[in-house]
């Protein structure tokens, strides 16, 4: 954080007492969400209360062995971030503080306390290409320049929102570090490639428009049943071991958002060093070049101090939003919203507060929404249009959708994606129920489809979702009877649902040829398992048995389509629609 460099006013109060990450303080001149220094060690924390001559403060760090009487400085500025190249590639903590930078000074994984640092690398010199010249008038927002941030990614100089703008005196060209001014303004103004944003405050745009493109995720039952917009927000509640990880690693792996923030909100401090162990070294199948080139991760394990937890989707949203404003899109996805929930709990026990639904704070809700509000498809300050999708897992302890956290984000977010701990046990992956998710951006999204991959895209994916419909009503008889029992033509469909979920839905991160299918491979396995059911229902009503009509040799390669590489597609479904059909038939 750059504030913590330069205290400016040194406005000093006393601390009075200490609970966890609460601090109160008194004589201390703030405002709401200022930035402080607790104690003696200079602890990093923000402002949350204050009554009369009492201040009150979280602090981003444990507070164990500060005491009352200890000095609390005040910054006088909010929580900020540090924008600009060099957020790419990076791991962070909560408040913005890159942990390999810590390490660094510190010497050691464990995190010592008082240890700041800036966000971006403050000498560091980038490559600047300028996109403006002298003469040239600029506004807020727009982009004066380019920096080549990582061979992935062109960062985009703007000028920041808060500016007058106006002509430009003049440019420089060349490497210079995030603070040099690289263009003038004849007002006086100067342009750096760095910029700072209160971290709880949107990023200004011009206007939030309709999603109307997919961020198309490479998962079949996603795109295929539950597709989420560019600037969507979606929700993914589950049970401990359902897959809330691994689908969140195939969305930042795959999605086609041009930047990833990955948000590990406080999940067990073990489950977080795999994250950060693991990501640094996935490949970007988009590029070749590591996925961190285009990714900035944000890490709170659960044995930081709960209010970096509490800050951490601020400073990643931000961060977030800043892409944005280049013009990207950007993809943000945090792991778990229930951590970052907890913290709002734990602090507003501290802070006494009257509590709601489950002791959480009668204002999840509303924080809740403030996050995900920040997601859209946007037209920017400058004119260019960027979108963020926020994907927030949730999990719900022992599973249950009912618990406070689930069910104020079910009222929020748009697109549900609810992983199922049974599913996850038959092992059926991704365990995502078709029965409880939904997508309320389907119908805006199928012109696309119709556009991009098929005009029988929504009729197509009814046809799946009528056949899962019906195998659900029908297994409640087969619970009773039998399956023996049921019609043939029941039974067909039944078999017709079984490839639709085996060969499908069903899909295996693990597995290089199937971990991303595009929408056209997701739209033509449909079509090959259609072709099965109409030939099929055909076969039947010519009076074929049921038992011939399964066990032709094409049928259970059904569900082995996945596993074919993305360009045999096309050929491999047109062979094995042909073999379906002359089996088929041949029976009749
Ligand atoms: P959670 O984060 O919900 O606790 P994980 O994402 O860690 O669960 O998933 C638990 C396990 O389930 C994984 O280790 C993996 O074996 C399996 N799994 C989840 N999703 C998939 C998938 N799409 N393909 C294959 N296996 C999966």
């Amino acid at each position: 954080m750059s504030q913590a460099t330069d205290v400016a006013a040194e406005e000093r109060g006393q601390i009075e007492s200490v609970s966890g990450p609460v601090v109160t303080a008194v004589d201390l001149d703030a405002r709401m969400n200022d930035v402080v220094y607790v104690g003696d060690e200079g602890l990093m924390g923000e402002v949350i209360e204050i009554e009369g001559n009492v201040t009150t403060v979280q602090v981003y760090e444990e507070t164990s062995g500060v005491g009352p009487g200890e000095p609390v400085v005040n910054t006088g500025e909010p929580l900020t971030v540090d924008l600009g190249p060099g957020m790419l590639d990076s791991i962070y903590d909560g408040v913005q503080r890159p942990l390999d930078v810590l390490e660094e000074k510190m010497g050691s994984a464990f995190l010592d306390r008082g240890v700041d640092a800036p966000g971006i690398d403050m000498d560091k010199e980038w490559l600047f290409e300028p996109e403006v010249e002298a003469g040239d008038a600029v506004e807020p927002g727009d982009i004066v320049g380019n920096v080549p941030e990582t061979q992935t990614i062109d960062h985009k100089v703007m000028v920041p929102p808060d500016y007058e703008g106006g002509v430009v005196e003049s440019v420089e060209t060349g490497e210079f570090t995030v603070q040099d001014p690289v263009v003038s303004l004849e007002n006086g103004e100067e342009i750096q490639m760095h910029q700072e944003w209160p971290v709880r405050e949107a990023r200004p745009v011009q206007e939030k428009q309709t999603p109307t493109e997919p961020l198309i995720s490479g998962q079949r039952i996603l795109d295929g049943l539950f597709p989420l917009a560019k600037g969507g927000t979606a929700a993914i509640p589950g049970p401990f071991g359902s897959g809330k990880t691994v689908t969140q690693q195939s969305l930042a792996k795959f999605a086609d958002a041009d930047i990833v923030v990955y948000i590990g909100c406080g999940e067990r401090g073990n489950e977080m060093t795999e994250v950060i162990e693991d990501f640094p070294d996935l490949p970007d199948p988009q590029t070749g070049n590591p996925l961190m080139e285009r990714t900035t991760l944000i890490a709170n394990t659960s044995n930081m101090p709960v209010a970096a937890r509490e800050s951490c989707v601020y400073t990643g949203i931000t961060i977030g939003e800043f892409y944005r404003d280049m013009g990207y899109d950007v993809a943000l996805m945090a792991d778990s919203t229930s951590r970052w929930a907890e913290a709002m709990r734990e602090i507003s026990s501290r802070l006494e507060e009257m509590p709601g639904e489950e002791g959480y704070p009668a204002y999840l809700a509303a924080r809740l929404s403030q996050f995900y509000e920040r997601a859209g498809y946007f037209e920017n300050v400058n004119g260019s249009e960027g979108s963020i999708s926020v994907i927030g897992a949730v999990s719900p302890p022992g599973g249950d959708f009912s618990e406070p956290v689930t069910q104020n984000t079910l009222r929020i977010v748009k697109t549900f994606w609810a992983l199922d701990a049974d599913l996850a046990e038959r092992r059926h992956f991704p365990a995502i129920n078709w029965d409880d998710s939904y997508s309320l951006y389907r119908d805006q999204l199928d012109e696309w489809f119709e556009e991009n991959v098929s005009a029988d895209w929504p009729e197509r994916r009814q046809w799946a979702v009528d056949i899962l419909d019906e195998e659900g009503e029908l297994q409640e008889i087969v619970q009773l009877v039998g399956e023996d029992a049921l019609p043939d033509d029941q039974r067909l469909t039944l078999e017709v649902a079984r490839y639709i979920r085996e060969g499908w839905l069903q899909q295996n991160a693990f597995i290089e040829v199937d971990q991303y299918c595009p929408p056209e491979k997701t739209f033509k396995m449909l079509g090959a398992i259609k072709k099965f059911d109409d030939e099929a229902f055909e076969a039947l009503e010519a009076g074929v048995p049921i038992d011939e009509i399964t066990s032709i040799d094409a049928a259970p390669k059904l569900n082995r389509i996945a596993t074919t590489p993305d360009d045999e597609v096309d050929e491999h479904v047109a062979e094995l629609k042909a073999e379906i059909e002359t089996q088929l038939r041949e029976l009749y």
